[in-house]
C-alpha cells in the first residue's frame, strides 16, 4: 500500500532523524513500505530502525525474516503495530541475551581508506589525566599525552569514534617544542602514556614525533613513558637507542576478535613477535588485554595466548599485565550505529553498570579471575592490575586490592621503575 501523502510528507522529515537513511536501499524499501502500512510514530521508526541497523552489523537475520507477517495479519491498526514492535524487540533481545557466536574467518575485506594526514596548531599540548578514568572505578591516575588525535585502526568498540568523525589524522605543528616547554618536577614519578587519542607506532616517526617523545624521556628520566600501541611498526625502536624509561606495551586481543572487531590493526602473531623483537633490543614491554570479550569459544583462544605469552618472555621483561573489558557511553553506541562497520559489538549483553554499558559483574569476575589465574608463574613479578573497573573487583581476582587510586598509582609506578632500573 502506497504511503499517504500526508503521512509521506511527515514520514520524509522524520526519517532524517533516524538511522534510515544509513540503511540499505532494499531495507528502507521495506520499511518505507510497512511505515506507510502502519504509520509508525517518529520513536517506532527509531527503534525499528535501530534494529535493522544492529541486525545488519551483527550479520544476523535480516528484519525481512524477522517480519512474521502471517502473526501480524491477524491484527490491524495500532494492535498490528504494537505486535510488530514487541516482536521485533523480542527478537532483537534474543539475539543480543543469546551466547555471541563469531564466524570464523580471516579479517573482513575492508573499504580502502583515504587518510589524510595533516598537521595543525593546537592551542595547548595534549597532556591530561586519562580521559576513561572515573570515580566509581578504582584508577592508575595515568597521565595522557595526545601526540596524535585520530587513529587508523577502525577498531569497532573505540571510543575515540566518538571525538573525532573524519578521516583525518592530526599531528600537532608544535609539539616538540610545548613538549621541550613542559616544566616537570624532578622529585615527582610521572606515569604518562600515549596511545589514547591514536596509536604510538603506527604511524612510524612521521613529523618526528618517535625523536621527539625519546628525547623528552631522555630529558626526563622520572618519567615512565609508556607507548601504547596495536601496531607491527617497531622499526624506529630497532634503529635508535631508546631511553630505559620508555616501555612500550601492546593491546592483544584474540585471534577471532582481531579478524571481527579490530579491523585494520596488526594480527596477533605480528603484535607479539613484534613485542618480542622489541624486548630483545632490552626495552620493557607490556600487555594489556582491554576489551576481554565473552563470546562462543573465549576461554580456549585467551588462555592460549596467556599461555604463548609466558612461552616467549621472561617476567623480567614485563611491566605489566592489565585486564579490562568493555565499557561503553550512549555517545559511542550511537557513533557505533552512525558507522555502521560489521561488528557484533552491540550485539554483547551489556548492562549498566557503574553509570556505563558493561557486562555483568558475574562475566567480569569469571573473565579476569580466570584470566589471572593463568599467569600464576608471573604472580609478585609482573604488575596486574584490571583498568577501568569497580574497586568491588580487584579483591575477588587478585585476592588484593588498593584502599585509594594514589595506592594504585604509586604501587604501579614502584613497580614500573624497577622493572626499568630507574632510580626510585
Ligand atoms: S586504570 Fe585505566 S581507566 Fe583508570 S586511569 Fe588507569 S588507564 Fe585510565
Amino acid at each position: 500500500m502506497a504511503v499517504s501523502d500526508d503521512y509521506a510528507d511527515k514520514f520524509s522529515a522524520i526519517f532524517e532523524r533516524t538511522l534510515f537513511p544509513l540503511l540499505s536501499a532494499e531495507l528502507q524499501a521495506f520499511i518505507r513500505h510497512q511505515a506507510g502500512q502502519y504509520r509508525f510514530t517518529l520513536q517506532e521508526l527509531r527503534q525499528i530502525c535501530e534494529i535493522s541497523r544492529d541486525l545488519e552489523m551483527w550479520g544476523e537475520a535480516s528484519i525481512q525474516q524477522l517480519w512474521n507477517s502471517a502473526q501480524i495479519e491477524k491484527s490491524a491498526g495500532k494492535a498490528a503495530k504494537k505486535i510488530i514492535i514487541n516482536q521485533l524487540t523480542a527478537d532483537w533481545l534474543a539475539l543480543k541475551n543469546g551466547a555471541t557466536r563469531y564466524p570464523k574467518r580471516e579479517k573482513h575485506p575492508l573499504p580502502v581508506q583515504k587518510l589524510k594526514l595533516e598537521t595543525r596548531d593546537k592551542k595547548q599540548l595534549g597532556l591530561g589525566f586519562c580521559p576513561v578514568a572515573s570515580e566509581r572505578t578504582r584508577c592508575c591516575n595515568l597521565m595522557t599525552l595526545d601526540a596524535i588525535d585520530n587513529c587508523g585502526f577502525d577498531c569497532s568498540y573505540c571510543s575515540i569514534q566518538a571525538f573525532y568523525h573524519e578521516n583525518k589524522i592530526y599531528f600537532d605543528q608544535r609539539f616538540a617544542e610545548k613538549l621541550q616547554a613542559l616544566e616537570l618536577d624532578p622529585n615527582q614519578t610521572y606515569h604518562i602514556g600515549t596511545g589514547q587519542s591514536s596509536d604510538s607506532l603506527l604511524w612510524g616517526n612521521k613529523h618526528g614525533i618517535l625523536d621527539t617523545l625519546t628525547a623528552f624521556a631522555c630529558a626526563n628520566p622520572n618519567v615512565i613513558l609508556e607507548l601504547k600501541t596495536k601496531s607491527k611498526n617497531i622499526a624506529y625502536l630497532l634503529e635508535h637507542e631508546i631511553p630505559s624509561n620508555i616501555i612500550c606495551t601492546w593491546s592483544l586481543n584474540t585471534p577471532t576478535i582481531i579478524s571481527n572487531e579490530e579491523h585494520r590493526a596488526a594480527t596477533l602473531d605480528d603484535r607479539i613477535n613484534a613485542a618480542r623483537q622489541v624486548a630483545d633490543r632490552g626495552i620493557v614491554v607490556g600487555f594489556h588485554f582491554h576489551p576481554m570479550i565473552h563470546y562462543d569459544g573465549w576461554r580456549e583462544e585467551y588462555m592460549q595466548i596467556f599461555q604463548r605469552l609466558q612461552d616467549r618472555f621472561k617476567p623480567e621483561e614485563v611491566a605489566l599485565v592489565s585486564f579490562g573489558t568493555l565499557t561503553y557511553t550512549k555517545s559511542v553506541v550511537k557513533q557505533i550505529r552512525q558507522r555502521g562497520l560489521k561488528s557484533k559489538i552491540l550485539q554483547l549483553p551489556l548492562i549498566n553498570s557503574d553509570g556505563k554499558l558493561s557486562y555483568s559483574e558475574e562475566v567480569k569476575l569469571e573473565m579476569f579471575s580466570r584470566a589471572y589465574r593463568s599467569f600464576a608463574a608471573w604472580h609478585g613479578q609482573v604488575f596486574f592490575y584490571l583498568c577501568m573497573e569497580n574497586n568491588r573487583l580487584w579483591e575477588p581476582v587478585f585476592g588484593y586490592a588498593y584502599p585509594s587510586n594514589e595506592d594504585f598509582e604509586s604501587a604501579m609506578k614502584r613497580a614500573y621503575m624497577t622493572k626499568t632500573g630507574a632510580a626510585l
